[in-house]
């Protein structure tokens, strides 16, 4: 394996009931407190009442940044920013899924910086210093509960862009799972979607002697995988929805990328689909996913025989490792799609002219990917067989 540092300092709170421990936590931060969320679901589910209440508790004065869209974009980061220097904001509470806590972290950095938020998340200029900020999350998916990183949209220049640093690592992260009952059948879908690309990209690394990496991914992807059918049956299941929650967080707070670096490619050709057309991030996934699978067999075939073999239960006697990995790929885009999750680009009405300023945009950096190396023509191949 690769030598690695492991660092990740979000205080992780967890389990049913845990909503009612925010105003302890609030406790240790400056009062005056911005909380930011999204499209209003957390006022539909009375989640917003009961974190009001905690507020009050805690002796807050509270300013609000409300309607923090899907794929947030940098100009709701910038009307946070404004916000925090126009009301003296010392501490940012973000209620709601990856999308308002990405939003929040950009604006936790922009809030102590005098320069431009997008040079930062563009990495021309480095972050030295943000506001402190926590989480109460209500999506299993995305992981940015108890990770440093945020995916931001400019949608003037069309460019859907991930980055991070040491300061947007939330404070404390709250996980109960009673929140994330209310999230729709679709949603939850997405999620269970992205949190298991989260296991995937890390699984194709290509360090050496990895075994109990191989063995966390795959345990997070099996859990997945048994909880996941029974979950879409039973919505209100809170421990189904614990089990997905938790298994979120694990897929994307580090542990699974000790001593290797996953592939990441898919991720970055996602961000330039949704940078061309706004579709939901693990929609696009899903599509994508299995493309670059498949277009990715012959880097270490064994590798995905491995996958095949653990998680989707393939049999490997007598078989090529090829030809085993690519059973376990079709096994792992029928699950998807048995779950309701879309397998075409078609199906969110893009068309053939959009593809190449997708491949633009994934490629705009050069080549991309960790475990296999593409450009723009593999990019584009891998666009045109998804769409
Ligand atoms: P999201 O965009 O935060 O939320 C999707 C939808 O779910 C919103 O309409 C939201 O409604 C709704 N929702 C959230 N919680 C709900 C609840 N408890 N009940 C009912 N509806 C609820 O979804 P996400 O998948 O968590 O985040 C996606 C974003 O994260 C993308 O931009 C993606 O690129 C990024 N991402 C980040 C990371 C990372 O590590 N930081 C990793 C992967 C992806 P409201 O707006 O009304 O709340
Ligand atoms: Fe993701």
């Amino acid at each position: 394996m690769d030598a690695f540092t492991f660092y990740n300092p979000t205080k992780l709170i967890f389990g049913q009931g845990k909503t009612e421990s925010l105003a302890d936590e609030l406790v240790v931060y400056d009062r005056n407190v911005l909380l930011v969320y999204g499209g209003g679901s957390i006022k539909n589910n009375g989640l917003y009442d009961k974190v009001r209440q905690q507020l009050e508790y805690a002796g807050c004065n509270v300013t609000e940044l409300a309607g923090v869209e899907p794929n947030p974009r940098l100009t709701t980061v910038q009307k946070g920013i404004d916000l925090c220097k126009e009301h003296a904001i010392g501490f940012i509470l973000a209620v709601g899924g990856g999308s308002v806590i990405d939003a929040t972290k950009a604006i936790a950095v922009g809030a102590r910086y005098d320069g431009d938020i997008w040079d930062i998340i563009t990495k021309k200029e480095l972050a030295e210093d943000a506001l402190p900020f926590g989480t109460i999350l209500t999506l299993a998916a995305t992981g940015s509960e108890m990770n440093s990183g945020s995916v931001i949209t400019n949608w003037e220049t069309h460019q859907k862009i991930g980055w991070g640093c040491i300061f947007t690592f939330p404070n404390f992260s709250i996980l109960d799972p009673e929140n994330t009952v209310s999230v729709p059948k679709d949603q939850t879908v997405y999620g269970i979607v992205d949190m298991m690309t989260h296991v995937l990209e890390a699984y194709f690394h290509p360090a050496e002697n990895t075994p109990l990496q191989d063995r966390i991914c795959e345990s997070i992807l099996t859990t997945v995988i048994e909880a996941a059918p029974d979950l879409l049956d039973n919505l209100d299941d809170v421990d189904l929805r614990e089990t997905i929650l938790y298994s979120g967080t694990m897929a994307l707070n580090g542990i699974t990328q000790m001593g290797a670096r996953g592939d990441w490619g898919s991720h970055n050709l996602e961000h330039a689909v949704s940078a061309v057309s706004d579709i939901p991030h693990a929609g696009g996934l899903a599509i994508l996913f299995p493309h670059w699978m498949r277009h990715s067999v012959d880097v270490n075939p064994e590798r995905g025989a491995q996958l095949a073999q653990r998680v989707f239960g393939v049999d490997r006697s007598g078989k090529e490792d090829r030809d085993v990995a690519l059973e376990g790929i079709n096994k792992l885009a029928s699950f998807w799609t048995a779950l309701g999750a879309p397998t075409t680009l078609s199906e969110y009405n893009i068309t053939e002219d959009q593809l190449d300023e997708m491949a633009d945009i994934a490629s705009a950096n050069g080549i991309f990917g960790n475990y296999h190396k593409i450009g723009r023509p593999e990019a584009l191949e891998i666009l045109k067989q998804a769409l």
